[in-house]
């Protein structure tokens, strides 16, 4: 902000590839290589680890700062940095109870829509101001007004953060910022559209009925910050169109309807099997901060439906208990769905049930989400369709499982939801940094970008931090 004043904005584990928007990152990046010097706070735009996961590395560094925060962040936080600790720190319960402290003394939430006075000072005056992004549960854009009394010079930097899709189940897609002069946005699916909402349930459901026909389970690996409560949304969904469509078929006087295979399976009571304890701890918050839902969801809840807690879902805790799931889908012919982490199936109790069940053309998986390059969920979107193998823990799996993709579930918005944030503000950046994206999807959205500023004729300067 000026030579003693300095602002964080996220902190997070750098990617193997940078495009896998919520993978663990390998170690050996962990490091804080920058200087703290001058740092006042750190905000964090939303609990991805790949914006909070060094938030232990930066307080181990010697940061001393608030880690100021949207007030849904405030309570997603403390579980993901929990998760981060056990993995890279210590699993010393009291160790962790004290990091935990720690942790939630230097969370600040924040209300959104409300500025708060980072700085106030003769010389500079600073505030920020945090805005939906509808990316996942507590996600925000960032507004840092900048005022420079002695120069008389005044400047709005906005952060975009991770933005969301405009369709996206849940929250409410995010509304372009009324101004700036600088912007600095992501850009993940810069060179991408996403295919429409309505298709991509119906798709999701078409998998579903045929891979759920033929008695067994359809795994699917997904991350557990967002993907998941958006499928379990979805499916909650399906499930209550469906039942709705059979006890009409049952009334009294409704035709008598051929029963084609497909709806031989009995929706009303699949089970659907949500195995990842942390996963389920999102989830939990998900559904006790509904007052963040959008508009279509809200009127579920109205209706006594209730999309995240379900008759059919079933939570697996315990690793016992998960061990006895795997065995039971494997042994018995019956349907299930089974959300599972990590969306990549490069560790996580998907592995078990991978190693179980990749070998019996009873079962399906189902990738709804990116999978970078080198880890073994690309092996199996790659190699299965062609019954060729995976290896899992250093053992060759031949893959007889039937495997399918549905890309679009992602919380991320497409080059065209990207382009509505900047060209929504009433008052378009005369700078704009492009980052957080593939080289082409950078490279692409300056394209479309300096193409709408043409027609505008307004001046622009697109930087794209190397
Ligand atoms: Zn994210």
């Amino acid at each position: 902000m000026d030579d003693e004043h300095a602002l964080l904005i996220d902190c997070g584990l750098f990617q193997g590839a940078e495009t896998s928007p919520e993978g663990r990152a390998g170690a050996g990046k962990l490091a804080i290589d920058f200087s703290l010097d001058g740092i006042k706070a750190l905000v964090a735009t939303h609990v991805h680890i790949d914006h909070v996961g060094r938030i232990p590395y930066l307080l181990a560094a010697g940061f001393k700062g608030p880690i100021l925060c949207s007030e849904p962040s405030a309570k997603l936080l403390p579980i993901v940095l929990e998760d981060a600790f056990k993995l890279g720190f210590s699993r010393d319960q009291k160790q962790v109870e004290r990091y935990l402290k720690l942790i939630e003394q230097r969370i600040v939430a924040l209300p959104y829509k409300q500025w708060f006075t980072l700085i106030d000072t003769p010389r500079l005056k600073a505030r920020i101001r945090l805005q939906r992004a509808g990316h996942i549960l507590g996600s925000a854009y960032v507004e840092v007004d900048l005022h420079y009394p002695e120069r008389g010079e005044k400047k709005r930097i906005v952060f975009s953060g991770d933005l969301g899709a405009p369709h996206a189940p849940i929250l409410p897609a995010p509304k372009a910022p009324y101004k700036a002069d600088i912007l600095v946005i992501e850009s993940t699916y810069g060179d991408r559209l996403h295919e429409d909402r309505r298709s991509r349930r119906a798709r999701l459901e078409k998998v579903l009925e045929h891979a759920l026909s033929n008695q067994g389970t359809v795994l699917i690996p997904a991350f557990s910050i967002g993907r998941t409560q958006e499928l379990l949304y979805e499916l909650e969904d399906i499930i209550h169109r469906r039942a709705l469509k059979e006890s009409a078929k049952t009334q009294p006087g409704a035709s008598k309807s051929k029963i084609s295979k497909a709806s031989a399976l009995d929706w009303a009571s699949l089970p659907i099997i949500l195995d990842s304890p942390l996963a389920s701890r999102f989830t939990a918050v998900y559904r006790e901060l509904d007052q963040f839902w959008d508009a279509e969801a809200k009127s579920r809840l109205a209706k006594g439906r209730n999309p995240l807690v379900f008759r059919n879902l079933l939570t697996v805790d315990s690793h016992q208990v998960h061990l006895a799931m795997v065995n039971r889908l494997t042994q018995t012919a019956r349907p299930a769905i089974v959300i599972a982490g990590n969306g990549m199936c490069s560790s996580g109790r998907i592995v078990n049930y991978l190693k179980a069940m990749l070998g019996d053309t009873r079962h399906d998986v189902l990738f709804v989400g990116y999978q970078a390059e080198g880890t073994s969920g690309r092996q199996i979107q790659r190699f299965g369709p062609r019954s060729g193998y995976v290896e899992l823990d250093g053992q060759r799996y031949d893959i007889r499982a039937q495997v399918h993709t549905i890309g679009g579930y992602s919380a991320h918005a497409d080059q065209a939801g990207l382009m509505r944030f900047i060209t929504g503000m009433r008052k378009w950046p005369n700078e704009i940094r492009i980052v957080h994206g593939e080289d082409q999807a950078k490279s692409r959205l300056a394209l479309v970008v300096r193409r709408s500023y043409g027609e505008e004729v307004q001046a622009l300067n697109i930087i794209i931090p190397a």
